[in-house]
């Protein structure tokens, strides 16, 4: 380069002189590359910033061209631009990609003008390394798909958190059916669009199930039993509603009529009557179904389960394992619990709670050899109330200690006055009363206040509670023999027993229950099943009673198989003794 002066202006109005050199110096100390090409494309001049980017020494460039630094492809995208910039004077800027020196791949912007040196058409371009930049906003790019993917990330762990509380708090945790809550608004949703009904189903005696073979085996009956009611047809929605309680809603366009109300609950009593075999234990259960229809039985929610439920009261008054439609007449039957309630209690502490004997016969000889002493009470408000609607409120009001205790001395005092010496009197226990320790002190004073001879007594207690495997029990029931009185199993056959457990149980007698007497005279299943428990209970040295005889034929069947005792309205009513 030869040492042609520029003149540059420093300070207001004046140029600065610069030497070609000091020119040459400048640009070189430009920090961004620099770079002059004439119209062959070739390099004429590169400053060092251009050199140190490129990776090679200032002089290498000389007359060299894009080809030797870039690809071919790129290299003709760059002539093409330069020929642009030359042809058409205009300033372009392009972003380009070049592999540094260093190896890296840089993104740059380059801007190339137009400029006549030494009356050449040249072109200048200065390059913009922007790899740091564009490293940057990668970056922040690639923190945004972080961020994103975190933020995704945490939305798939909320609906992930959201369905399992879904499932929580809509669904029943062990048995997976929708529960109460989804129940509730399924229903509502359900009754706005068409006619539905509504099955109410308990289980009977579940809790004696639970106490017998533990927590767990209940769960894995109520597991399998929610697959059993998912199965039936008639159904399009099984909720597990609480506890041992569940409710069945109709599928859409099933008949409403009773007879196919009737049919589908057979089908739901039928399905929980088949045995449950958990961990090679097995047992069965029975249930309670109470049916309402909407709108028919109830217009909201409320009241359409209100329906269904004072239904299901009804089914268990009747016996139990049976359904029972809803009826107008019931609500108030089932507005009468509190009243009982308070009624029981004023009775109780009046002692106005009477006992009646039913007389107990030997089958084969047919003489009187005991009685069962049943309590009896008189509402003011309702009546004659049946025991079997007062002493399970009783018991869940806690009034059963008092009213048993009741029952016992008044049953001992009579029959010490009037039973015939060679006959036996029969006392009910309630399950709960076996939880009291007490129970013992109670019925050895009062066997001692009556001077009752304690061998004639017989405690009746009920099947499931005494298959419990519950130590304590065990305790209770020994302690009892040991005070010389007599235990049998009431109400055989409605529990839920492996039969050959109560071969532990220190019982002297079992009573079928009346379900089974019932039907024995009319269908040949009954009685094969009847002469299998009296078999059964032979063979474990026990005595036989049958409960609920009330036809000659029923008495026929029962002394041909060989039934100890007979108890029954065809035998006699309950009465006094005197
Ligand atoms: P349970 O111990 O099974 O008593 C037999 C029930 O069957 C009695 O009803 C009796 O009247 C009835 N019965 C007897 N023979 C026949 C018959 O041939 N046909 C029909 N249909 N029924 C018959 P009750 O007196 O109404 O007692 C019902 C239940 O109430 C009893 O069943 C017992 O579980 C309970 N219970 C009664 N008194 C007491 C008591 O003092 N304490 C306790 N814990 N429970 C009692
Ligand atoms: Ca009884
Ligand atoms: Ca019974």
């Amino acid at each position: 380069m030869t040492s042609a002066s520029s003149a540059i202006r420093t300070g207001p109005g004046e140029l600065m002189a610069m030497s070609q050199e000091e020119l040459v110096q400048l640009l070189n100390q430009i920090p961004d590359p620099v770079f002059i090409k004439n119209r062959e494309h070739r390099w004429v001049y590169v400053n060092q910033a251009f050199a140190n980017f490129l990776g090679h020494e200032r002089e290498w460039f000389f007359g060299k061209t894009d080809r030797d630094v870039a690809t071919e492809q790129e290299a003709a995208e760059y002539w093409r631009l330069d020929e642009d910039v030359l042809n058409s004077g205009q300033t372009n800027i392009n972003l380009e990609q070049h592999t540094n020196a260093n190896g890296l791949r840089c993104i740059v912007e380059t801007k190339k003008s137009r400029v006549v040196l030494q009356d050449q058409e040249c072109l200048i371009g200065i390059v913009r390394d922007l790899t740091v930049f564009t490293e940057i906003q990668s970056e922040i790019a690639r923190s945004n798909i972080e961020l994103e993917r975190k933020l995704l990330d945490s939305k798939a762990e909320i609906a992930r958190i959201n369905s399992q509380l879904q499932q929580l708090t809509f669904f029943d945790n062990l048995t997976g059916l929708p529960n109460r809550r989804l129940l509730l608004s399924s229903l509502e949703r359900r009754m706005k669009d068409s006619p539905v009904a509504l099955l109410y189903l308990d289980l009977d005696h579940f809790k004696r199930a639970n106490d017998s073979h533990g927590h767990p085996f209940g769960d894995a009956m109520l597991v399998e039993l929610a697959t059993r009611l998912r199965a039936i047809s008639a159904f399009s929605f099984v909720a597990r509603f609480g506890g041992d309680e569940f409710v069945c809603l109709t599928r859409e366009g099933f008949p409403l009529d009773k007879m196919s109300l009737a049919q589908a609950s057979r089908e739901l009593l039928a399905s929980v009557s088949q045995p449950f075999l958990v961990d090679e234990i097995e047992a069965s259960v029975s249930a309670s179904v109470g049916i309402a229809v909407a709108p028919m039985d109830g217009e909201d929610v409320t009241r359409l389960l209100q329906s269904a439920d004072n239904a299901l009261y009804r089914a268990k008054e009747r016996g139990r394992n049976q359904y029972a439609f809803f009826a107008q007449a019931m609500s108030a039957q089932a507005r009468d619990h509190l009243t009982i309630e308070r009624g029981l209690r004023r009775a109780i502490r009046a002692g106005k709670v009477r006992v009646l004997f039913q007389p107990i016969f030997s089958a084969q000889e047919g003489v009187q050899v005991a009685v069962e002493a049943l309590a009896r009470w008189r509402c003011d408000e309702l009546g004659e109330v049946s025991p079997e609607r007062f002493i399970p409120i009783a018991e869940s009001s806690g009034l059963i200690h008092e009213l048993s205790h009741q029952v016992l001395r008044q049953a001992l005092e009579q029959a010490s006055e009037f039973l015939p010496i060679d006959q036996r009197l029969a006392v009910n226990l309630s399950a709960l009363q076996l939880d009291r320790l007490t129970l013992i002190e109670d019925v050895r004073r009062a066997l001692q206040e009556s001077q009752f001879e304690p061998s004639r007594l017989e405690l009746e207690i009920t099947e499931s509670l005494a298959l419990s495997k519950d130590l304590r029990l065990m305790t209770v029931l020994n302690a009892l023999r040991d005070l010389g009185v007599g235990l049998s199993l009431d109400d055989f056959g409605t529990g839920f027993s492996a039969l050959g457990h109560i071969q532990r149980l220190p019982i002297d007698r079992i009573k079928i229950d009346r379900s089974f007497i019932t039907e024995i005279a009319l269908n040949q299943k009954s009685r094969a099943v009847v002469e299998a428990m009296i078999r059964m209970a032979h063979g474990l040295g026990l005595k036989v009673l049958a409960e609920g005889v009330e036809t000659v034929e029923q008495r026929k069947v029962l002394k041909e198989l060989g039934c100890d005792e007979l108890q029954g309205f065809l035998l006699g009513r309950p009465g006094t003794l005197s």
